[in-house]
């Protein structure tokens, strides 16, 4: 990339690296991107030795966090912040006190990794069975259309692949824009937006955040942050009414997470 754009590297201060899974922030390690790696990777190293700039690694929803504090005024009221993220996975991060939050070997909060179902759970990226993400995530809301224009050859969904192609990632938006209110679609994925709201509020019990942030492709869709928002509010209509926030001002700059961890790790200590 540096070499098509014509960069020169000495013009660099530094990189930042975001990436699923948990990551050693200090050293650099991602411990376990699951799917694209099964070991740990020391991704600081590697790129240290093939550029002459320093590199910032860290979980890619922790560096979305982090820029949630440094790029806006979030701070100013709220300290304590959950950060959810739905699409195409389920991520979390905590930041207590303006801090992001890691506890034991890096962890942080994994919404998407509760166990909801103790038998016949569907497989995980993560290697455990019966965790949230995979009933609810991007590719499940796929397989389900798929599913759909298969068992339903004259329903909507099927009419919908006529226009729109064979369900994928890439078209899902397609998809929620095209479907009408009275589409089985929006049932399935008001049970997803259940199943999601309802470990959230077991962690807002036992994080007690001021705000909870929204963000990832389903929730660009206004319609889907408000199933979930419904549903959270019926689960637990205790609730504060603000609670729920938009992180709007950056869905469209994908590269902000890593923004914020190159500045906060290589340029703020200087
Ligand atoms: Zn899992």
């Amino acid at each position: 990339m540096l070499w098509e754009s014509s960069i020169s590297t000495d013009k660099i201060l530094g990189a930042g690296v975001t990436i699923i899974g948990p990551v050693n922030q200090d050293e650099g390690i991602a411990l376990h991107p699951f799917r694209l790696f099964e070991q740990a990777i020391p991704i600081k190293q590697y790129f240290e030795e093939e550029f002459p700039f320093r590199t910032a690694v860290e979980s890619n929803v922790c560096a979305y966090l982090l820029s949630e504090l440094l790029y806006t005024n979030i701070a100013a009221t709220a300290q304590n912040i959950l950060m959810l993220k739905w699409g195409p996975g389920v991520g979390s991060a905590m930041a207590i006190r303006g801090q992001v939050y890691k506890g034991y070997n890096y962890q942080s909060t994994e919404i998407g990794h509760n166990q909801i179902t103790e038998k016949n759970g569907k497989k995980c990226n993560c290697g455990r069975t019966g965790c949230l993400e995979p009933s609810i995530s991007a590719d499940a809301i796929v397989e389900f259309i798929q599913k759909n224009t298969i068992s339903s050859p004259a329903g909507e969904l099927a009419r919908l692949m006529e226009t729109i192609g064979a369900p994928s990632r890439g078209n899902l938006s397609q998809y929620l824009d095209g479907a009408s209110d009275s589409c089985v679609l929006w049932s399935f994925l008001t049970t997803c937006a259940h199943a999601l709201a309802s470990v959230t509020n077991n962690a807002i019990h036992i994080l007690a955040p001021d705000k909870l942030v929204l963000m990832g492709d389903l929730f660009e869709h206004d319609s889907i942050t408000r199933l979930f928002t419904e549903q959270l509010y019926q689960i637990n209509p205790m609730l504060p009414p603000d609670l729920c926030i938009k992180n709007q001002p950056f869905s469209d700059k994908k590269y902000i997470g890593a923004t914020a961890i190159a500045v906060s790790q290589l340029l703020l200590p200087l």
